[in-house]
């Protein structure tokens, strides 16, 4: 029997609806108009889409875009300078630093100028502290979309087994602590692990997120699972993910697309996040 769709497309439109709604009800109560501050530097093509899309779908939600670009040649000192100014306009709700910087820029020095109060991309080591010892703070969006879209299946996460295929700080890792926030039994899997598809086909949940075209097969998906697919991989047929679809959803019990599940979250949980910290922003002027 074929998998149950998890269509992120409609999921995130939804999410993106109760954002909207919610940044006109912060508008007519205090004033405030959340603003988003995309930083891009450089002229990378899938970087400058990226921040094209979040830029488009902020503004639509009644945000305020107060996106910055950088040439590539930029020092490292000129982009700490300038997310010092952001952290300090009240303007400003969320700091969004792009992500592959360009050769020569370290980009964690830089994350971490941003204040936990205004990150919404929820990558500071301070807001990965906050996650890890399970006090508030902002969520990385991927990985919080993640929950949203499992969350949307009505899928009991409490005691179930979850692999997570991937430990990076983007993804993997903050991924593995929020399921375990969600009283899952949560495995991690990485390039070390040894028979990947034994501990694979364990899961009731399966997230792939190795960034390995088509690594996940029908022999590592337990009948019935619900797999949730975090790859995107640009191809001459399109863009694939790190399952293989076709085969994965004749097993599974739900599925995410590639294109139109994850990344359409990834958005969506940037401007929920926005809208929470100009809340958290504006409550903290009030006092
Ligand atoms: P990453 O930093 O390269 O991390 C990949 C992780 O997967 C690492 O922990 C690595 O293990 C593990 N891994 C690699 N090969 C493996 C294998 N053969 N078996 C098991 N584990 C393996 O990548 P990332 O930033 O986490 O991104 C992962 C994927 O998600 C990429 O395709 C990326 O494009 C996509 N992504 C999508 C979104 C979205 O919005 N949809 C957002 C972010 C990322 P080690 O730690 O041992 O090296």
């Amino acid at each position: 029997m074929s998998a149950q769709l998890i269509d992120g497309t409609r999921i995130a439109r939804e999410v993106r609806g109760r954002v909207a709604e919610d940044v006109k009800a912060l508008r007519e109560r205090t004033g405030v108009i959340p603003g988003l501050a995309t930083i891009l530097v450089g002229e990378d093509p899938a970087s400058e889409v990226y921040v094209r899309n979040k830029r488009r779908l902020a503004t639509e939600a009644g945000m305020a875009d107060l996106h910055r670009h950088l040439d590539a040649d930029v020092a490292q000192s000129t982009i700490a300078e300038m997310i010092l100014a952001l952290a300090l306009d009240d303007a400003v709700s969320g700091i969004l630093l792009q992500l592959p910087l360009p050769a020569g820029l370290d980009s964690g020095p830089l994350i971490d100028l941003i204040p936990a109060i205004k990150d919404v991309d929820g990558l500071t080591t301070l807001s990965a502290g906050l996650l890890a010892r399970g006090l508030p703070g902002l969520r990385p969006c991927t990985p919080s979309g993640v929950v949203t879209l499992i969350d949307s299946t009505g899928f009991d996460l409490n005691g179930a087994n979850a692999v997570v295929v991937g430990r990076s700080e983007l993804v993997g890792g903050p991924m593995g602590r929020l399921l375990l926030a969600r009283n899952a039994t949560v495995t991690t899997a990485h390039s070390r692990t040894r028979d990947l598809a034994a501990v694979a086909s364990s899961a009731d949940v399966l997230i792939a997120a190795a960034g390995v075209p088509g690594l996940i097969g029908a022999e590592h998906v337990k009948p019935g699972a619900v797999v949730i697919d975090v790859g995107i991989h640009r191809t001459a047929s399109g863009l694939v993910g790190d399952v293989r679809f076709d085969e994965v959803r004749e097993i599974a019990g739900w599925i995410t697309p590639v294109p139109g599940g994850v990344g359409p979250m990834t958005i969506a949980t940037l401007l929920a996040n926005t809208v929470t910290a100009a809340h958290i922003q504006a409550k903290l002027r009030a006092v």
